[in-house]
């Protein structure tokens, strides 16, 4: 009787390659980077495209380059960044 591996956890971060957005804007300053409500940053947009729940990918640096979805950040009251 054989045992399936172990489910490895999704490796999705950015939503596209860092760097091919706006010059000088990063993933701090984007719409798309939301808590998770627990305990890190995540791309909502990656999770989107990928199919899963944001609180299920990795966490995103907010000083990483921007992707090509960048989206200006409409602060909301209250929203740590
Ligand atoms: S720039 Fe925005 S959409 Fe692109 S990876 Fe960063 S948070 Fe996600």
């Amino acid at each position: 009787m054989s045992r399936r591996p172990p489910i490895k956890p999704p490796k999705t971060r950015f939503a596209h390659v860092p760097g091919g957005g706006p010059t000088g804007k990063t993933c701090g300053d984007c719409g798309h980077r939301r808590f998770d409500g627990r305990t890190k940053y995540t791309c909502q947009e990656a999770a989107r495209m990928a199919g899963l729940r944001p609180e299920a990918c990795q966490p995103v640096p907010a000083t990483t380059d921007a992707c090509k979805y960048f989206t200006p950040a409409t602060p909301r009251p209250g929203d740590p960044r």
